[in-house]
C-alpha cells in the first residue's frame, strides 16, 4: 500500500522503510515547483519562492508556468509526455536573476528544480577538468589504482575536506577502500560501516539520482505547499529531484560526525550499485549544477573503467578455468570414471579456483582432495544441509552462520561453494576455504548503530564514531562471480557426462533384459513340454482310479481323486496358456483378410456356448467389417476375450454379450461388451500383464489370457484397451 504522506514518526520499526522520496520538503539552496504535466499549471511550490524569485508562493499557485518563466520557455516543456523523456536543463531569467531549471516527470506532475545560475561558471575550466578526468582514470591500471585516482581527482576538483571511495560487500556493509583528506584529519581508510548507515531506500534512490549534495546540514527544510498534489491527492514523489530535502535521521547522523556538507555519488559497475563516492566538508559547501555535472561525468567514467577492468579480469580468469575444465573433461573421458578423472589425475578439480580442498560425492561414494573437514562431517553437511538447498549452486563465506555444526571445522571449511550433480539431491562437488581471521575496524561499534530517542520518539543514529575493532572468525575470502560461473560450468559438463553414462547403462540393461526374456521364453516352453508328459500320466491314472476303483474308495478317497482330476485340468490349461504365450513371440505373421462374423461364430460353436452358457444372450452386429491379420492369432484374441466375457458375466441375472465395430481414432475398432462384474478402472493397464488377476476365487483363471492378447496386438502393431467399472460390465476395444 503506498504511504499517503511522510510519517511524523520514524522509529525502529519503520526506519528501513522511511519514505524519504515523499519527504515533502526541499533543501534551501533552490526552489521546487510542480505543475500539472497536461496543462503546465503550477500545482505545488516551495515556500521559499519569494527569497529566490521575489514572488510569494501564494501568487504563483494555480498560475500557468509561463507567467513565471515566459511563454517561450514554457512552450518547450509542453511536448513532455513520457517519463523517459528527460527534458533538457535550461537557463531561465526570472526577475533579473538567472536560474538553472531542471525538469523531470514524476507521475502526473512535471517537477522543476530551480537553482541560481552561478556567474563564475567557466567553460575553459570545465573542459580542462573533463580532459583531466579522462586521462587520469583512463591510465589507472587496476581497480585498486582506479579507486585511489578517483578519490584524488575528486578532491582536486571540488575541494572537499575528505573524499572516500566506499565499497559495498554482498551484505551492503561498506568499507572505505580509498581516501584523500585534509592533512589534519584522522584517516578513515579501511574502516567498515554497517549496512544500516546507508539503508536500502537510500541505495535505491542513488540509482535514480546519481549525484546528491547536502549543501548545509544546518539548512532549514523548505515545505512544498500544498503537501498533497491537487491532481491526485498523493504526496509528490521527489525521487529524482536534486533539491529533495534530507532525511532528518541522515542529517543527525552527519551532525554527529561533525560534517557540515556532503556530496555523494553512486559508483555503478555492470548495472549494480558497487559503492559510493562520499565527500565530506566540515562547514557548509555548495557545488553548483555544472560542477555536479562534472562529478556525474567523473563517476560515469569511473563506472565504465571499473566495469572494463573487472570484465578484463573476469575474461582472464575465464580463459584460465575454461582450459582447466577442458582438461578435467578429457581426463574423465580417458579414465571412464568421473571421480578418478576429477580427483586423481594431473589436473584436479580443486585447481578450478582458489581453495584449499574439495570433495566429490557421487553414487554414495566420496573422495576428498586437499585440506577438508573429516569425511563424516562432509557427509553430514551434504545430507543434512546441502541437500535441502533449493538451488543447484550454493555458496557462502560463512558456513557456520547458516549451518551451526560447521563451527567444528572453521579451519578447513568456513567458506564453501558446492554444486549438485545431475538431478539427484545426493551427489555434490564442493570446494572449501578456511577461515581468514580478520580484524575489522568499524567506524563505531556496529552493535550500537542506532538508539531510540524517547524525547524525539524516533530512532536516532549513533553518536560515537570511535574506531571499534572486531575480530572476525569463521569467515573465508568471498567467492567471486567468475568462480561461481566456473562451478556452474563444470556442473553442466559433469551433468552431461553423467547423463551419457546413465544412458549407456540403461541401454546395456535393456539388452540384458531382452536376452533374459528370450531365455525365459525358451525355458518356459521347454518346461511346459517336459511337464506335459508326467501330467498326462497323472491324469490317466486318476481316470483309471475314477472309472475302475471309485466305488472301492471311502468318501475322502473319492474326493481326493476328484481334486486330482480337476487340478490336472487346471494345470493342463496353465501349461497350454504358457505355451501359447511363449509361442506368440517366436511366430511370424501370416497375414490375410477374413470375416470376423465367421470367425466369432466358429469360436462360439467350439465353446458349445448354447449348452454351456444357456442363460447368456449373445448379440453380434451383422456384417462386421473384415479384418486383416494373422487369422490364427486373431482367433486366439477373440477366443480369449469371449472366454472372459462369458466367464465374468455368467453369474449375472441376465448375462449379455455384445460384439460390434465402431470408428475410433479413424480406424475400424472392434469391441466386445459384457454386463458382468467389471473391474476397477485403476487396473485397466495391469490386467494385460502376465499373471495379473483381479477377480476373486469364484472365477478360475491363470492371468495369462489378456497378456497373450496384448502380445498378439503388439505383433500386429495394433492397440487394445478396456473400459470398465466394478459391477457395470466391461468393454474391450481393439484395432490392428
Ligand atoms: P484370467 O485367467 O484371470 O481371466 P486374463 O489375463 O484373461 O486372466 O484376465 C486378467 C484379469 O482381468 C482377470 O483376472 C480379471 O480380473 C480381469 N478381466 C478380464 N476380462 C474381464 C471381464 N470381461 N470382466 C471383468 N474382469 C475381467
Amino acid at each position: 500500500m503506498p504511504l499517503s504522506s511522510y510519517p511524523e514518526k520514524v522509529d525502529i520499526t519503520n526506519c528501513d522503510k522511511e519514505p524519504i522520496h515523499i519527504i515533502g520538503k526541499s533543501q534551501s539552496h533552490g526552489v521546487i515547483i510542480a505543475c500539472d504535466r497536461k496543462d503546465l499549471v503550477i500545482t505545488q511550490i516551495g515556500e521559499n519562492s519569494d527569497e529566490f524569485f521575489g514572488i510569494h508562493y501564494d501568487e504563483l499557485l494555480s498560475k500557468p508556468l509561463s507567467s513565471l518563466i515566459g511563454s517561450e520557455k514554457a512552450e518547450m516543456l509542453t511536448s513532455v509526455k513520457n517519463v523517459e523523456d528527460s527534458p533538457e536543463v535550461r537557463e531561465v531569467n526570472i526577475n533579473d536573476r538567472d536560474f538553472i531549471m531542471k525538469p523531470h516527470i514524476s507521475g502526473e506532475s512535471l517537477i522543476l528544480d530551480f537553482e541560481p545560475a552561478d556567474s563564475d561558471y567557466n567553460h575553459y575550466e570545465y573542459q580542462r577538468q573533463l580532459s583531466s578526468i579522462l586521462s587520469t582514470l583512463g591510465a589507472s591500471e587496476t581497480p585498486e589504482d582506479l579507486c585511489a585516482d578517483v578519490a584524488k581527482i575528486t578532491r582536486d576538483i571540488f575541494g572537499y575536506d575528505r573524499v572516500m571511495v566506499y565499497k559495498f560487500d554482498e551484505e551492503w556493509n561498506g568499507e572505505v577502500i580509498a581516501e584523500e583528506k585534509a592533512e589534519e584529519l584522522e584517516s578513515w581508510l579501511g574502516l567498515h560501516y554497517p549496512a544500516s548507515d546507508i539503508p536500502k531506500q537510500s541505495r535505491n534512490l542513488f540509482m535514480k539520482q546519481r549525484v546528491r549534495i547536502i549543501a548545509d546540514v544546518d539548512y532549514h527544510p523548505v515545505s512544498i505547499v500544498p503537501e498533497l498534489s491537487p491532481i491526485n491527492n498523493i504526496p509528490l514523489d521527489l525521487s529524482r529531484s536534486e533539491l529533495r530535502g534530507v532525511s532528518p535521521i541522515h542529517i543527525e547522523y552527519l551532525k554527529n560526525m561533525k560534517v557540515g556538507a556532503s556530496l555523494t555519488a553512486a559508483l555503478i559497475s555492470n548495472g549494480k550499485l558497487w559503492g559510493l563516492l562520499a565527500c565530506h566538508h566540515y562547514s557548509a559547501k555548495y557545488i553548483n549544477y555544472y560542477h555536479r555535472q562534472t562529478c556525474e561525468f567523473l563517476t560515469q567514467i569511473f563506472s565504465n573503467e571499473l566495469s572494463l577492468k573487472e570484465t578484463n579480469r573476469y575474461i582472464g580468469k575465464l580463459e584460465e578455468w575454461e582450459s582447466i575444465r577442458g582438461d578435467l573433461v578429457t581426463q574423465i573421458e580417458s579414465e571412464g570414471k568421473i571421480k578418478k578423472g576429477l580427483a586423481e589425475q594431473e589436473v584436479l578439480f580443486t585447481d578450478l579456483m582458489e581453495c584449499e580442498g574439495g570433495a566429490i560425492i557421487l553414487g554414495g561414494k566420496m573422495r576428498l582432495v586437499g585440506k577438508t573437514p573429516p569425511k563424516k562431517y562432509v557427509k553430514k553437511l551434504a545430507n543434512e544441509f546441502l541437500a535441502d538447498q533449493g538451488n543447484s549452486v550454493f555458496f557462502t563465506k560463512n558456513l557456520s552462520r547458516s549451518y551451526k555444526p560447521a563451527e567444528e571445522f572453521r579451519d578447513t571449511a568456513s567458506g564453501i561453494l558446492s554444486v549438485k550433480l545431475g538431478r539427484s539431491n545426493k551427489d555434490f562437488l564442493m570446494w572449501f576455504r578456511p577461515q581468514v581471521v580478520q580484524n575489522v575496524t568499524w567506524g563505531g561499534n556496529p552493535d550500537k548503530m542506532a538508539n531510540f530517542d524517547e524525547d524525539k520518539q524516533r530512532i536516532t543514529p549513533r553518536k560515537s564514531f570511535e574506531k571499534w575493532t572486531q575480530k572476525l572468525t569463521g569467515v573465508s575470502n568471498p567467492w567471486l562471480d567468475y568462480q561461481i560461473s566456473a562451478a556452474k560450468a563444470i556442473r553442466e559438463s559433469l551433468s552431461n557426462i553423467i547423463l551419457e553414462k546413465q544412458k549407456i547403462k540403461i541401454d546395456r540393461l535393456n539388452k540384458q533384459l531382452l536376452e533374459a526374456h528370450d531365455e525365459l521364453e525358451l525355458f518356459s516352453q521347454g518346461l511346459s513340454h517336459d511337464l506335459k508328459a508326467p501330467l498326462r500320466g497323472i491324469d490317466g491314472y486318476a481316470h483309471i482310479l475314477k472309472e475302475d476303483h471309485y466305488h472301492n474308495l471311502e468318501r475322502e478317497g473319492q474326493q481326493a481323486v476328484d481334486i486330482i482330476l480337476s487340478s490336472t485340468r487346471e494345470m493342463q490349461e496353465l501349461i497350454d496358456n504358457i505355451l501359447s504365450f511363449a509361442g506368440v513371440s517366436g511366430q511370424s505373421l501370416d497375414k490375410g483378410i477374413f470375416s470376423v462374423n465367421h470367425l466369432v461364430e466358429d469360436i462360439l460353436e467350439s465353446f458349445n456356448v448354447k449348452t454351456n452358457y444357456p442363460r447368456t444372450k449373445i448379440i453380434m452386429e451383422k456384417d462386421l467389417p473384415h479384418m486383416m491379420g494373422d487369422k490364427r492369432m486373431i482367433m486366439q484374441v477373440w477366443s480369449n476375450l469371449i472366454t472372459n466375457a462369458l466367464k465374468y458375466s455368467e453369474k449375472e441375472e441376465n448375462p449379455e454379450i455384445e460384439i460390434g465395430a465402431t470408428g475410433i481414432e479413424g480406424r475400424t475398432t472392434y469391441y466386445i461388451r459384457d454386463n458382468g462384474i467389471g473391474f476397477d478402472p485403476k487396473h485397466k493397464t495391469a490386467i494385460f500383464d502376465l499373471f495379473s488377476r483381479f477377480s476373486n476365487d469364484n472365477f478360475k483363471g491363470t492371468g495369462i489370457g489378456l497378456a497373450i492378447v496384448k502380445k498378439i496386438m503388439e505383433k500386429h502393431n495394433g492397440k487394445i484397451w478396456a473400459e470398465s467399472e466394478p459391477g457395470k460390465g466391461s468393454t474391450f476395444y481393439f484395432h490392428v
